[in-house]
């Protein structure tokens, strides 16, 4: 089935059919402050991987950088290490972005005109949109994240990237702004993706101007965060679209449904289906060494480490998050015997 068409047999449910959740609830406040300490504590010393160097700006991070963040959709927040630190969103943005898409457009409009299937090829693949007749494939790789913000509501692309800053401010519960030095690196050099753009043009896929689509998409990369925003941002996506700490309804819980089952698909580049297999909830990371990781009805877990794996995971990142997935009881295919227990 090509991505555009719809399932089969869609039209036979309604927007007010009931919706039940499947969700139980995290641990105790100050055990997930032991779980994170516990965590920085053992995988702080992991030595591999590899900081992103293709984009100039992002090679002089410092590679011993370690900060974790848990925000609980109740409204808890728990933080160790660096998590102050400010680094750039980078392709975290890409859920984001989506979600505000999925808001204006609805859900099943927004996978018909970016598609939800996995590409299994790199993020920033030319030939995957080849292989796929234009199709611009999920919204979690380059050409479906170029698709998405030209899908931005705004007519110009000072409107655009408004509408970007605002909306993601709105999931971190505070104002976000752009690292102007990654951005200028980014911009000098994106001739890749400023490439996707066009060939996406060439195929009917880009509903904006390729070069302006590429240049906000480079801004909403840019957006500076911590790993204590990341948590919030994605503790609003685990809340049905309401940021815990401000109370605020950013997005429906219809759209927050369709983003996590988007990154679930494609969220950690080529290891996306490893990283569901171990760690079974949906994240995504950015080539600045941030991992965000929802668990619905529960919470957003927060990583950041720059040194990244072959695929442009963060290394202390993904084996933190598979310790605390565990350890936290997040993995939503994890169940237990309950009901053929031999106990009396
Ligand atoms: N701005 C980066 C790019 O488009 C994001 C890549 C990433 O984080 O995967 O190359």
């Amino acid at each position: 089935m090509s991505s555009t068409e719809p399932p089969a047999g869609e039209e036979r449910f309604a927007a007010g059919d009931a919706q039940f959740v499947s969700t139980g609830a995290l641990p105790d406040g100050r055990r997930i402050d032991e779980l994170l300490d516990e965590a920085l504590r053992r995988f702080r010393p992991e030595q591999a991987g590899v900081v992103a160097d293709y984009i100039p700006a992002l090679a002089a991070a410092d590679p011993g950088l370690f900060g974790l963040s848990v925000a609980e959709a109740a409204g808890g927040r728990h933080s160790v290490g660096d998590a102050l630190e400010p680094f750039s969103i980078q392709s975290i943005s890409k859920a984001f972005v989506f979600a505000l898409v999925c808001q204006e457009l609805g859900s099943r409009r927004a996978a018909e005109l970016v598609g939800v299937d996995n590409t299994g090829l790199p993020f920033d693949s030319v030939t995957a949109i080849e292989l796929n007749d234009g199709s611009p494939m999920n919204p979690m790789v380059n050409a479906g994240a170029l698709a998405t913000t030209a899908l931005v509501p705004g007519a110009t692309s000072a409107a655009k990237w408004k509408a970007v800053q605002d909306g993601l401010s709105a999931f971190a519960g505070r104002p976000l702004h752009l690292d102007i030095p990654v951005y200028e690196s980014e911009a000098s050099t994106n001739l890749r993706n400023q490439s996707i753009a066009r060939l996406l043009e060439s195929y009917g896929r880009l509903a904006f101007d390729p070069l302006a689509t590429t240049d906000v998409y480079t801004k909403q990369c840019s957006l500076a965060v911590t790993t204590e925003d990341l948590a919030v941002m994605g503790a609003t996506l685990a809340d049905g679209g309401v940021n815990p700490v401000t109370g605020r309804r950013v997005v429906d819980a219809d759209v927050c449904q369709h983003v996590l089952a988007a990154m679930a698909t494609s969220g950690l580049y080529e290891r996306s289906g490893t990283w569901l297999y171990d760690i079974g909830l949906p994240g995504k990371s950015g080539v600045s060494g941030g991992i965000l990781t929802i668990a619905p009805g529960k919470g957003g877990l927060a990583t950041f480490s720059p040194p990244l794996d072959t695929a442009g995971n963060s290394v202390r990142g993904v084996l933190a998050t598979t310790w605390l997935s565990r350890t936290l009881g997040l993995n939503l295919f994890a169940s237990s015997d309950l009901h053929h227990s031999e106990t009396p």
